[in-house]
């Protein structure tokens, strides 16, 4: 055993001045460890291995460290001991790279031998609230209060578990210490490790009448108000992180952190997806076979917005830059904002006056628009698909069945009037929204569940096809 009167300075020891570094320390420790152990058939040297490893055990704990600064070895008795049967020949079989790594693991990764370390202060538990907000809130940003119960210090005995007017006790098990040996079993052997002690949890006290409020916890839940910075652009299940807003920890431990989960709520008008805010736009034939311009809602409020002749139901339109804003991180560094799109639907009108009735009429005979069949056309009709059904059935004959499926095609336009006036119109769409119909291209590509709520926002609801 290593007496005291006898002892090398510990930064003698380490090699390192009074002034070094925990990096510095860490690092000399490391290579003298590799130098001096008693592994190494060149250089080894138990006892020198022993004296260095108490030497980092208080050096690299930093309230260790300030009490042997102030008091010596005198202040720090007792270091080192968990090496005094410490049984180096089970080393063998490692590298010393990795001896080295278990030691600083031993040591609690560098951080000093705390020995109380499990059960001495700790950071409280981190906790999660869910919070709704609202669509446009998202959009725009806001600030909201929330309560979140949590653990705080119990205030009837301040924060020490004890009844008003009784104290703690010393911990029979560790004599007030808060530590005891273990023997522990680690990859290379037996080893006798400090540890935090189990009656009292290190604390080295017992409490023999616990406080009424918080049954000798200590800490006690109570409400606690936040305030909450939603920043613009926010997506549905962002995490907003509020540092210390979680419980206190036990022992003195610091709060643990808030995490506030948003769920933004569903917009009647607005789908979102990313920066992009999807609307679906009812507009009547009329308009949309003249074109014209119509005010549409977006998240800034009714904007107009001009309609092509010849519109298709399902045509898609952008308006620029009226999405959500872009979010990046904690702050926006940018003004970008995503765009609005504007899904078109054709609506028909399901109630005709007599006079409407007259002029649509009026307007399918000077188009050339037959509205009804007669029985020629249906016999007709009916022996064309006869013939193309077993066609198909008799030969899978690829070259065959595509020249049959024209003719039959053709067929069919020459039946339905003429000219079709859905082909023309196509024809035009296609000219005027190049552009448009590719980007809608690029929205049906999306993934499934996207396009199903898509679906569902856009799927028309009772009595709203009527104007
Ligand atoms: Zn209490
Ligand atoms: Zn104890």
């Amino acid at each position: 055993m290593a007496t005291m009167t006898s002892k090398k300075d510990y930064y003698e020891t380490l090699g390192v001045p009074k002034t070094a570094s925990a990096e510095e320390i860490k690092k000399s420790f490391r290579n003298k460890a590799r130098h001096l152990h008693p592994d190494n058939k060149d250089s080894g040297d138990e006892q020198a291995f022993k004296e260095l490893a108490e030497a980092y055990e208080v050096l690299s704990d930093q309230q260790k460290r300030a009490t042997y600064d102030r008091y010596g070895h005198e202040g720090v008795k007792g270091a080192g001991q968990g090496f005094d049967n410490f049984d180096f020949s089970n080393f063998s079989g490692f590298g010393m790279d990795d001896i080295v790594d278990m030691l600083d693991s031993f040591f609690g990764g560098g951080g000093g031998m705390r020995g109380g370390r499990r059960g001495g202060p700790e950071q409280g538990a981190h906790l999660k609230f869910d919070m709704e907000i609202e669509f446009l809130d998202a959009v725009f940003g806001t600030e909201k209060t929330i309560n979140v119960r949590r653990l705080e210090d119990c205030e009837s005995c301040s924060g020490s578990g004890a009844a008003p007017g009784s104290n703690p006790v010393p911990c029979v098990t560790c004599a007030g210490v808060g530590q005891v040996q273990q023997v522990i079993n680690t990859f290379f052997g037996q080893a006798l490790r400090v540890i935090a002690c189990p009656a009292c949890q290190g604390s080295g006290s017992k409490i023999d009448k616990p406080c009424k409020d918080c049954k000798g916890e200590a800490l006690v839940r109570k409400q606690k108000e936040f305030q909450i910075k939603i920043p613009a652009g926010i997506d549905s299940g962002t995490r907003l992180r509020v540092q210390a807003g979680g419980d206190k920890g036990r022992k003195g431990g610091p709060f643990g952190d808030l995490f506030v989960v948003l769920h933004i709520k569903e917009h009647e008008t607005f789908v979102r997806d990313g920066e992009t805010i999807h609307i679906r736009q009812p507009i009547s034939y009329s308009l949309a076979a003249l074109g014209g311009e119509i005010l549409v809602p977006t998240v800034e409020g009714a904007k107009p917005l001009k309609i092509n002749a010849g519109t298709q139901t399902g045509t898609t339109v952008q308006m620029k830059n009226l999405g959500v804003p872009r979010f990046t991180g904690q702050q926006r560094r940018d003004n970008r904002r995503g765009d609005q799109i504007v899904h078109l639907l054709v609506e028909t009108p399901t109630k005709l006056s007599g006079e409407e009735k007259k002029l649509l009429e009026k307007l399918a005979e000077l188009r050339g628009e037959r509205l009804t069949l007669s029985k020629a056309d249906i016999a007709k009709a009916e022996e064309a698909n006869k013939e193309n059904h077993k066609e198909n059935s008799d030969k899978n004959d690829s070259g065959k069945n595509q020249e049959k499926n024209e003719k039959t095609a053709d067929n069919g336009s020459d039946k339905s009037a003429g000219e079709s006036p859905e082909s023309k119109s196509e024809k035009a769409d296609s000219k005027k929204d190049a552009g448009k119909s590719a980007k809608k291209k690029k929205d049906d590509s999306k993934d499934n569940s996207f396009l199903d709520k898509i679906v569902d926002a856009f799927r028309p609801k009772n009595g709203e096809t009527q104007h």
